[in-house]
C-alpha cells in the first residue's frame, strides 16, 4: 500500500539576497503554486552586496528556469568566465590559469596530463595552460560559446558568468512574483518555537505581523536567524584551515574586459579581479592575523588597475560551515548555511547545490528525519571538498614573504586533502572525490600551477607507440586556429547582450 503524504502548505523564506531570491524563484517554479511561497526581506538591513563571480553549472539553474541567456547577461550587467587566472600564487611572479573544461583532447585512456609532462620535462611541450581552449581564447580576449560538435577543437571548453548579484536578486524577484511568490518587507524581530518539537512555528515581524509556515527557508545571511540565533545549531569552525576572515571590497572604472576573474595573491591574502559590462568588481581578501585592516584596505587601492568608483567597504566574516544545514523545519541555504571565501567563486554555486538537494529531497509535514540527514550528509561532503580544493591553493604556495603563506605550507590538512597530493607528487594520479564539484582539469590546473609535479609518469604511457608529442603539437595548433575564429568578449557582448 502506498502511504499518502501530507504535503507542505505553506514555505516561508527569510532573506531576500541572492539565496532567498534563488530559492523563492526555483520553488515557485516547481512547486507551481502548489503550496504558498513568502519572501520575508529587509531594505533597511540589506543584503551583503558583493558575489559576482561563478562557475559553469549557474547555467543549468537559469535554464531550469526557462531565463534567456541573453536577456539576463543584459539585465545584470553581464560578462563572460572562462577560468580564472592565478597571479603570484605558486611563486611571486608566477602565473597560471584555472580554466573552465578540460587540458586537450582525450586520445588515450591514459590521461593527457602524463603524456604533456614527459614532453615538457623533455623541452618537448610548452606550459600546460597553452594546452586548454579556455585559456588560448581567454588570453586573447576571445569569447563565444562552445560549439556541440565534439570533434571541434571548440567544444573543449566551458564557460560561466560575471555579474552585479543584486541586479541578479531583482531580476529573480520579479520572475517569482510574477509565479505568486508573496514578498513582505520588513524586519523579523523574533521566532516562535513549538513547546514540545521546537520547530519553527512562525516568524513574528517588528510590526507584530505574525508569518505562520509549515517549512522555513533561512536565507538571512551570516546571522543565521533561524538556524543558529533561534535553533542554535552551532558552527564548525575551518579558519585553521583558511585563516583569511575579512574583505574590503571597491568597484572601479572597468578597464581590461577580460573573459575571465584575475586572483592576484599578496602579502597577507589575495585580491579578486571581476569585470562587468559597467565596471568591474575587486575585493583583497585578507587574514586580520597577519595584516591590520587599514594596511590591508591600502593594499587593495595600491593595487587597482582601474580607478575606484566608491570608497572601499569591509565585510568580516568565518570560514566554515552550521554543524546541520536542516535542522527541525529550517533549511539553512545561503551564508546562513556556512562560508567559504571566495577564491573559487563557490559561494552562488552552494546556494545552488542547496535547492537542487531540498528539491531532490523535498520533505512532507512528517518531516522525516532520515531525509534531513541525507541532506546534511551530502551537504557536508560537498562543502568539505570544495573546502580543500582551496585549501589546496593556500597550502601549495611557495611564498615566503608572509606569516600567511608560512602557516599555509606548513599546516597540518585533513587527511583526504593529504592524500590527494601525495598521489599526485608521487605518481601524476588525480584521486577522485565523492560528489566533487571541481574535476580532475581543476585540481590538475593547481598541482601543476603550483609547482605540485609529479615524481612519475604513469607507467602505462610509456607502452604506448604514440607519437604524444605530435600529437600535443597539433592539438595547440588547432586551438590557436579555433581561438582566431572567435569574436572578443567585448564584441560578442556588444552584438547579443549588452546592457
Ligand atoms: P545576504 O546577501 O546577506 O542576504 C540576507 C538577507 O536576509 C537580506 O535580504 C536581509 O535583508 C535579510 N535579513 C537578515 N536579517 C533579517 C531580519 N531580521 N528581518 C528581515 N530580513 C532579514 N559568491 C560567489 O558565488 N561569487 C563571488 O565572487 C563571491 N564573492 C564574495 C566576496 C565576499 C567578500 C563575500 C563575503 C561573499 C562573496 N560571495 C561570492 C558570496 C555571496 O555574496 C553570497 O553567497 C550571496 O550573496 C548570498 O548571500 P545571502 O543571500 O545568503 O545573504
Amino acid at each position: 500500500m502506498v502511504l499518502k503524504s501530507d504535503p507542505i502548505d505553506r514555505i516561508v523564506i527569510v532573506g531576500g539576497g541572492t539565496a532567498g531570491w534563488m530559492t523563492a524563484a526555483a520553488l515557485s517554479n516547481q512547486l507551481q503554486a502548489n503550496a504558498t511561497i513568502t519572501l520575508i526581506e529587509s531594505e533597511e538591513i540589506g543584503t551583503v552586496g558583493v558575489g559576482e563571480a561563478t562557475i559553469p553549472p549557474i547555467r543549468q539553474f537559469n535554464q531550469l528556469l526557462g531565463i534567456d541567456e541573453n536577456e539576463f547577461v543584459r539585465a545584470c550587467q553581464g560578462s563572460f568566465k572562462l577560468g580564472i587566472e592565478f597571479v603570484n600564487w605558486g611563486d611571486n611572479g608566477q602565473r597560471y590559469f584555472h580554466p573552465f573544461g578540460p587540458f586537450g583532447k582525450a586520445f588515450d585512456t591514459v590521461s593527457l596530463h602524463h603524456y604533456w609532462y614527459a614532453a615538457y620535462e623533455s623541452g618537448q611541450a610548452d606550459p600546460l595552460d597553452d594546452y586548454s581552449m579556455a585559456w588560448v581564447a581567454a588570453k586573447s580576449g576571445k569569447f563565444a560559446p562552445p560549439e556541440r560538435d565534439p570533434r571541434n577543437i571548440l567544444s573543449t571548453f566551458d564557460y560561466a558568468y560575471h555579474f552585479d548579484a543584486g541586479l541578479y536578486a531583482r531580476f529573480l524577484r520579479a520572475y517569482s512574483e510574477q509565479r505568486s511568490v508573496k514578498r513582505i518587507e520588513g524586519k523579523v524581530s523574533t521566532t516562535s518555537l513549538h513547546p514540545d518539537t521546537g520547530f519553527v512555528n512562525a516568524v513574528i515581524m517588528e510590526s507584530g505581523e505574525l508569518v505562520q509556515g509549515d517549512l522555513f527557508i533561512d536565507c538571512s545571511g551570516f546571522r543565521g536567524l533561524l538556524i543558529e540565533q533561534a535553533l542554535q545549531t552551532g558552527y564548525e569552525d575551518w579558519s585553521h584551515w583558511l585563516p583569511c576572515d575579512r574583505a574590503w571590497a571597491v568597484p572601479s572604472a572597468r578597464g581590461e574586459f577580460t573573459p575571465y576573474t584575475r586572483s592576484t595573491a599578496h602579502q597577507a591574502g589575495w585580491q579578486w579581479r571581476i569585470p562587468l559590462q559597467n565596471r568591474a568588481g575587486n575585493g583583497h581578501v585578507f587574514c586580520s592575523a597577519f595584516m591590520d585592516e587599514n594596511r590591508a584596505a591600502d593594499v587593495l587601492m595600491d593595487n587597482l588597475s582601474d580607478s575606484a568608483l566608491d570608497s572601499p567597504r569591509l565585510l568580516k566574516f568565518q570560514t566554515g560551515r552550521r554543524r546541520k544545514f536542516w535542522n527541525k523545519n529550517v533549511v539553512a541555504i545561503g551564508l546562513a548555511s556556512g562560508f567559504l571565501e571566495p577564491l573559487e567563486s563557490t559561494s552562488i554555486h552552494l546556494i545552488q547545490s542547496g535547492i537542487a538537494k531540498l528539491l531532490a529531497l523535498f520533505p512532507d509535514k512528517s518531516f522525516d528525519e532520515s531525509t534531513s540527514d541525507e541532506y546534511n550528509r551530502v551537504a557536508a561532503i560537498e562543502m568539505e571538498n570544495i573546502r580543500d580544493f582551496i585549501l589546496l591553493h593556500y597550502c601549495l604556495n611557495r611564498r615566503q614573504d608572509g606569516e600567511l603563506w608560512r602557516y599555509c605550507s606548513n599546516m597540518p590538512l585533513p587527511d583526504r586533502l593529504s592524500h590527494r597530493i601525495h598521489q599526485f607528487r608521487k605518481f601524476g594520479r588525480l584521486v577522485p572525490g565523492e560528489k566533487d564539484l571541481f574535476g580532475d582539469a581543476s585540481w590538475l590546473a593547481v598541482h601543476i600551477g603550483q609547482f605540485n609535479w609529479p615524481e612519475r609518469v604513469d607507467p602505462l604511457a610509456s607502452f604506448r607507440k604514440t607519437n604524444y608529442v605530435e600529437w600535443l603539437r597539433r592539438i595547440r595548433t588547432a586551438m590557436e586556429t579555433g581561438a582566431a575564429q572567435l569574436p572578443t568578449h567585448q564584441e560578442y557582448v556588444a552584438r547579443f547582450c549588452a546592457a
